[in-house]
Order: C-alpha cells, then sequence, then structure tokens
C-alpha cells in the first residue's frame, strides 16, 4: 500500500537513519484522534502516513484514542472511528489503545511530579490563571500557590481525585517556568476536575487529564518510535520533551510533524463539521457533502482513491492548500478503470420513434467498458419509446449544438441514429414529447444508409424497460475556496446549489438490482452509485459520486 510521496518523504528518511543506526530495531507509529466527531480527509491524511510508513517498514500502528476529555466524546465517535479507518483499508490489530487505559499511571506520574516538587494545585481560576500566563512579549507571573508544600499539594490533589471539589474550582499544573517565551513551559495545567461519565471508563474519574500530559506519556507506553503529528503541535514538543525527561516513561518517543491537509471549498475541523451537523445545513455526519470519510463513503468515492490523493499530495512541512479538484481527478481516475458503463435520464424526456413497430422490442448489445472488452457487454432494449434527456434537444439550437433538433439527427449510443420530426406541446407551450424516425440500416457506427455522417451521439433508455429512481446531484458545499479564511464565519459562503434532487429518473432496468458497491459509470453524466442509506424497495436513490470532467475548470 505504499505509494512513492507516502513512504518516501522526510519522515521515512529518519526513520531509515534510526533502524541502521540501531536506535530503533522497528518503527511503532500511531493514529491518534480524539473521538470528539468524525474523522475527515485530513485525518485520511495521517492516517496514510502513519499505517503507510509502518507497513512499508514493516513495523506495526496503533490505534489510539486520545480520550482525554470526556464533554465532548462519545461512543458513536469511536465507532465511526474505528469503521473509518477499517473503509480506508487499514489494519490496527491487536494494538486498539485508550489514552484513558493510563489513567491510573497518569496519576501516579503526576504524584511523581508533585513528589519532586515538579508540580502543584492551582486555586486560581480559569480567568485569573489566563491573566497571570502573560504575552508572547511579557513573562508570566507566579501564582501565589506555585510554592504550596508537596505535602499540602499531595492531599489536595487526591482529595480532586476523591470528587471532593466542584469543576473548575482547582487544577494541577507543572511547575516549570513562567517566564519561558514558549507560552507552553508557562506551568501548564496537567489535570482538571470534571465530574462527568467518560464513554471508556465510565465514571470512575472525577479528574481528567490535559491532552499535553497523555499524549506523550502514552506514546511512551505503547512504545511508539516515532510520534508524527501536525505542525501546530510543533511549539508543544519542548513540552513533550519535558514530560519524557521528568518522569520515569519507559521508552522514548520522539515528535515529528508535518503539514495538515487543508482542502479547498471545504472546511476540515470537527468542531466546524459538527456544527454544520447540528444546525441541520447537512443532514448528517455522513451526508455525502462533507468531507467527512463517512460522508465520502457514502457518496461512493473508493478507498483507493483517497490513498492515491494522499499519496499524490506527499508529506511535507510547508503549510499549503490543496485544490479539490485533486481529489476528484483521483476519485474519477479510478473509477474510470472499474465502473461498467450504463445509461440513465436524468431529465426524460419521451421521444416516440413513429416509423418503429409498436409491438417491436430489439435487444442491442453495449459495451461495459469501451476500452476493456475484458468487461464484457450487456443487452440493452430498444422499443418505439424512449426516454433521452431533455439537455439533449434544443428546438432552436444554439450554435454549435450536436444533439438533438427538429429536422436534425443523433446517433442513440450503441444504437440507430434518429431524426426529430416533430414535437408535441401542452397549451402553455410546454414541451410534452418528441416525435422521431429511426433510420433501420444506422444500428452500426454513426452513418446512415446513405453515407451522412451524424455528429453527436446521446445516451437513452426504453419507455418500457426503465426504472425509476431518484438521483441526487453534488455539488461543491461552499462557493468560496476558503471559507474559513482568516477566521470567517465559514456559514456565509454555502453554496445554495450544492445539492439537487432529480426525483424522477429514468434508469436501465439493471439498475434496480444494483448492488450497492457497484459504482457505474451512466454515460455522458459521471460516475453514480446507489445511497447505502436511502434506497430500499420502493425506492431506488442513486447518487453522483463525481462528474465526468472538473466542471469549475471553467468557472
Ligand atoms: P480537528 O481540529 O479536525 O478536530 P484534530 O487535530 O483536533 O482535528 P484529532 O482527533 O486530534 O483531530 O486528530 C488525530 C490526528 O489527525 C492528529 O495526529 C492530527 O494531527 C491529525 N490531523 C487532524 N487534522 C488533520 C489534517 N487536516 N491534515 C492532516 N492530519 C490531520
Ligand atoms: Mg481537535
Amino acid at each position: 500500500m505504499g505509494g512513492s510521496a507516502i513512504v518516501s518523504n522526510f519522515l521515512s528518511t529518519i526513520m531509515e537513519e534510526d533502524l541502521k543506526s540501531g536506535k530503533h530495531s522497528s518503527i511503532v507509529t500511531r493514529f491518534p484522534p480524539e473521538p470528539n466527531g468524525y474523522l475527515h480527509i485530513g485525518h485520511a491524511k495521517s492516517i496514510c502516513i502513519n499505517f503507510g510508513l509502518a507497513n512499508y517498514f514493516g513495523g506495526r500502528c496503533h490505534l489510539r484514542f486520545d480520550d482525554t476529555n470526556p464533554a465532548k466524546e462519545e461512543q458513536e465517535y469511536i465507532d465511526s472511528i474505528k469503521e473509518s479507518v477499517r473503509w480506508l483499508g487499514f489494519d490496527w490489530g491487536e494494538h486498539l489503545h485508550f489514552a484513558s487505559d493510563n489513567f491510573e499511571k497518569f496519576y501516579q506520574w503526576a504524584v511523581f511530579l508533585i513528589e519532586q516538587g515538579k508540580a502543584y494545585v492551582e486555586d486560581l481560576n480559569a480567568e485569573q490563571i489566563r491573566s497571570y500566563r502573560g504575552t508572547l512579549t511579557e513573562p508570566g507571573k507566579e501564582s501565589p500557590y506555585r510554592d504550596r508544600s508537596v505535602e499540602e499539594n499531595l492531599d489536595l490533589f487526591s482529595r480532586m481525585r476523591d470528587g471532593e471539589f466542584p469543576d473548575g474550582t482547582r487544577v494541577l499544573r507543572a511547575r516549570i517556568d513562567m517566564a519561558s517565551p514558549n507560552m507552553n513551559l508557562r506551568d501548564p495545567v496537567l489535570y482538571r476536575i470534571l465530574h462527568a461519565p467518560h464513554p471508556h471508563v465510565g465514571d470512575t474519574w472525577k479528574i481528567y487529564p490535559m491532552y499535553d500530559f497523555a499524549h506523550g506519556q502514552t506514546d511512551a507506553i505503547e512504545g511508539i518510535t516515532h510520534s508524527i503529528c501536525t505542525l501546530e503541535f510543533e511549539s508543544h514538543k519542548p513540552l513533550y520533551e519535558w514530560f519524557l525527561d521528568n518522569l520515569p516513561v519507559p521508552a522514548r518517543p520522539r515528535q515529528y510533524e508535518f503539514a495538515r491537509l487543508n482542502l479547498t471549498y471545504t472546511v476540515m475541523s470537527k468542531r466546524k463539521l459538527q456544527e454544520l451537523v447540528q444546525l441541520g445545513i447537512v443532514s448528517g455526519w455522513d451526508d455525502p457533502r462533507m468531507p467527512t470519510i463517512a460522508g465520502i463513503k457514502r457518496r461512493g468515492y473508493t478507498p483507493a482513491s483517497v490513498r492515491a490523493f494522499c499519496e499524490q499530495i506527499g508529506v511535507g512541512r510547508s503549510d499549503s492548500w490543496i485544490d479539490v479538484s485533486i481529489l476528484e481527478e483521483c476519485v474519477r481516475a479510478d473509477l474510470n478503470e472499474s465502473a461498467p458503463r450504463v445509461m440513465g435520464v436524468l431529465r426524460p424526456l419521451k421521444l416516440v420513434i413513429d416509423n418503429y413497430p409498436v409491438d417491436l422490442v430489439e435487444e442491442h448489445m453495449a459495451a461495459n467498458h469501451p476500452q476493456k472488452p475484458e468487461m464484457g457487454s450487456r443487452t440493452v432494449h430498444f422499443s418505439r419509446e424512449i426516454w433521452i434527456d431533455a439537455d439533449d434537444f434544443m428546438e432552436v439550437p444554439s450554435k454549435g449544438f450536436h444533439r438533438l433538433t427538429v429536422g436534425g439527427e443523433v446517433k442513440l449510443r450503441s444504437s440507430y441514429i434518429v431524426k426529430c420530426t416533430g414535437v408535441v406541446k401542452d397549451e402553455q407551450g410546454s414541451l410534452l414529447e418528441l416525435h422521431g424516425e429511426y433510420d433501420p440500416a444506422s444500428r452500426e457506427g454513426i452513418h446512415t444508409a446513405d453515407g451522412r455522417k451524424v455528429k453527436g451521439v446521446i445516451h437513452w433508455v426504453s419507455v418500457a424497460h426503465a426504472v425509476t429512481a431518484e438521483v441526487r446531484l453534488f455539488d461543491r458545499l461552499f462557493s468560496d475556496p476558503n471559507p474559513d479564511r482568516g477566521g470567517a464565519d465559514y456559514k456565509q459562503f454555502l453554496n445554495p446549489c450544492s445539492v439537487e434532487i432529480l426525483p424522477d429518473c429514468k434508469l436501465e432496468a439493471r439498475l434496480a438490482n444494483a448492488d450497492v458497491e457497484t459504482r457505474y459509470q451512466f454515460e455522458r453524466m459521471g460516475y453514480f452509485r446507489q445511497d447505502p442509506a436511502d434506497s430500499h424497495q420502493e425506492k431506488l436513490v442513486f447518487n453522483r459520486i463525481v462528474t465526468l470532467r472538473d466542471v469549475w475548470a471553467k468557472k
């Protein structure tokens, strides 16, 4: 599973050297999500890097839940995260871990720091702690509680654990340096009081460790060799190392940072995605327009295309925006290879072929893939009444329109050339149906019997043989390439046309029995697959996964 960019970058160079020098005998990485939401495509990058590198070097990668904040974490998120990692094609084997499994150990290590005079119980409230902290240009101020005795600290900390004090009344802080130029070292909070049940360890605990106090220590306990995270943790690294230096940890992991994935026309923090769900802007975490793994999975993206995308964008150390069209192109490239072709009419307009016998039905053969004869062919039924797409007809053709017009001819894919002889309209002047004639000699190729060449080829389905389906066409959720740039309220950039529902589409009958895992190319319309959530016996629903071409490139 290793494309070159995932396993050939500054991280792989470091790993190679560490193996060569004997610093490590095997590579152990971890993917450490907090179960406070569903994973998104940015996490996919981290997953591909962590699992990809470990696999490449014959090591292992752990799935670890960084579950230190029960106020925001839920079992639903734990389940969905496991499913998403598996869907992407990765396997953590026996190494499913929870930071919370180490809560007792963390507690003992906090006690150890207190005993060493390196941690103290703080009585200032959150607001006061903030104002004592100083700024990037001014040093912080030491708390009046900083010099409490070890005994008093031990007593207060154990009473915090026992649940004696209400939320927010006290915290445990490391005693490092209030004047450090690195704000993270200005006596960071290690523990807070939180009377909340935890999704993994129940209500054992009334105090919970902060992320920074849990992360590196969990890495050490699990024997992680290379702790790979995104660049925003760079300034936390000295603290990560301070804990390792000052605690009796069993191993010495090292932190390395890479640039996070930013994708245009979307937002990618769990908090913002959750807001879209809660405000009902999308139908859920798995709305096919969402950049979540659950969303793109439901939409029909393949795991292979997401992995190919992560390989293509590579791993570096400078922040950049990746155009979402690159992801879409990876999806197209994968589906173009594998998707069987079918015909589906999204905006049906009836064409009655007046010179075709009323009761005749012919079976025409159509290739399932134009470049892959090994994918075989299928029969499509042809009869006197067919559906064509309303977009393929223009009564008054514009310049360069090569499809059907009154008096004009067009080739029906894998079938005859037809000519439109007239239109039927209702009293309001709306088009009801078209009438036409077929050329019996034109079944093969794009020439009529007398050698006239036809320019346009359109898709169609026989009225008597079609199934009806709802088809959902998706567009980008936001109309601005960087909807949350500079802290902007991204909701003002929502694309009002991000979904179009076409309730009465006509598809080849075989699609009634489509297997939900099969992605199809509806000829000329894009790649589609059945919606796994909303399709049932009475109603067939297809999602458009991606268009055939980048329709935004022209805009
Ligand atoms: P979010 O802000 O979306 O919640 P997070 O970083 O808080 O993201 P975590 O659950 O802590 O989410 O992330 C797990 C791992 O995924 C971390 O190692 C994190 O660095 C990585 N990660 C998160 N977002 C991205 C991204 N956009 N690109 C690459 N890696 C990411
Ligand atoms: Mg987060």
